[in-house]
């Protein structure tokens, strides 16, 4: 989508801190941090605006990501836990409407 700021930092034309990538997942650091460790993950292709609109053939698009969420996690040592979020209309805080999910830890205590 030629005005969709996630489809233009995965065509290279907004520069982006890339953490990690897959064949079909693009993961970059979040602008505005909100946890020690808060990485987007985003799949390249603009397959939804939002999981609402996600189905069953999405399947392994999803799988590929949370595998890339795993290694993620796993490279920036989230031993004690972390937490993957997406949000799904305005009320629920998403301001991008290209589908990704939050990866979110490295917190000093327990989160609610
Ligand atoms: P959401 O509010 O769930 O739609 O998430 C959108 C996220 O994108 C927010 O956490 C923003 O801080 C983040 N964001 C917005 N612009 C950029 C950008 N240029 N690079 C990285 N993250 C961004
Ligand atoms: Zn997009």
């Amino acid at each position: 989508m030629s005005d969709c700021l996630f489809c233009k930092i995965v065509e290279g034309e907004i520069p982006a801190r890339v953490e990690a990538e897959t064949e079909h997942i693009l993961a970059f650091h979040d602008i505005n941090p909100v946890a020690p460790v808060h990485v987007l993950l985003v799949p390249k292709q603009h397959v939804a605006d939002s999981a609402a609109e996600l189905t069953a053939e999405d399947g392994p698009l999803l799988g590929e990501l949370f595998e890339l969420a795993a290694r993620i996690a796993a490279a920036n040592e989230l031993d004690e836990g972390w937490r993957v979020v997406t949000n799904v209309g305005p009320a629920a805080g998403q301001t991008i409407f290209h589908l990704h999910f939050h990866l979110m830890g490295g917190w000093e205590a327990p989160q609610p």
